[in-house]
């Protein structure tokens, strides 16, 4: 019953990844999201229930599309397959429980967050403030360490950001870094936030000195925190704890 429900809730998730990639290409256009239906960016036909399937519709497509062959960009894919397998995973951790709701929610939540950052350097006010809302209502009903905890760890996480910001001047971190910082708070509470925050800026640092390393990047181009934060915050709404356990081991704290 499990691997049904898993397989179930996988494809539940590849499937919002596939609205996902919806929203990163129509959201900054300011395009409508409910219409109009899917269309190939080459030819413009309207794409049918085969060829949107998740997934399954790229691969028997072998990427390309149906009626004039361009390459749908690999993105499709590589969302809907991170979306659906986390999904199945947190499932798989968590059982039907209202961890996995919240977990899950907000992991495509930080998905939408993160790919929006990657390609346009935004926090979105319409997605962010909304998920915002929606983590006050998770923290006053659902979340163990419940609401007053919460709105510490969101002003805990905020402030940690707010002062690389106010010293750079917006220039280094965006305040979408600390809008970020606020949702991840909210959900961590004030003793989990810190995990996430330290997270993301060692990702982040690790991605910098490679894409340096590899000149794929100059000194001068400034690389996006907000997708790292992300990242951080999705892997630390599973494993948080245990990372916070090994981290204070490693120190010998
Ligand atoms: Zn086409």
């Amino acid at each position: 019953m499990a691997i049904y429900l898993t397989v179930i809730f996988g494809l539940m998730g590849a499937a919002i990844g596939s609205f996902i990639n919806v929203c990163v290409d129509r959201i900054p256009a300011g395009k409508s999201l409910t219409g109009p239906p899917s269309h190939c960016d080459s030819c413009q036909r309207q794409l049918s229930f085969l060829d949107l399937f998740p997934i399954l519709s790229y691969i028997f497509l072998r990427g390309r599309c149906r009626y004039c062959g361009a390459r749908i960009p690999l993105q499709v894919l590589l969302v809907e397959l991170g979306c659906g397998l986390w999904t199945a995973l947190v499932f798989w951790q968590k059982g039907l429980s209202a961890d996995f709701a919240v977990i899950a929610f907000f992991s495509l939540v930080f998905i939408l967050i993160g790919l929006l950052d990657l390609k346009t350097r935004l926090v979105y006010g319409v997605i962010i403030w909304p998920a915002i809302g929606v983590a006050l209502l998770a923290a006053a009903f659902i979340l163990p360490q419940g609401i007053i905890n919460s709105l510490e760890g969101s002003a805990l996480g905020a402030g940690i950001l707010l002062i690389p910001f106010l010293v750079t001047r917006g220039g280094g971190m965006g305040f979408g870094d600390v809008e970020i910082a606020l949702l991840i708070g909210l959900l961590t509470g004030f003793y989990g936030v810190v995990v996430p925050i330290l997270l993301g800026i060692i990702l982040g640092g690790v991605v910098a000195i490679i894409l340096l390393a590899f000149r794929i990047r100059g000194r001068k181009d400034a690389i996006p925190f907000g997708p790292f934060l992300s990242i951080a915050a999705i892997i630390s709404m599973l494993w948080g704890v245990h990372i916070m356990n090994w981290w204070l081991k490693m120190f010998a704290f």
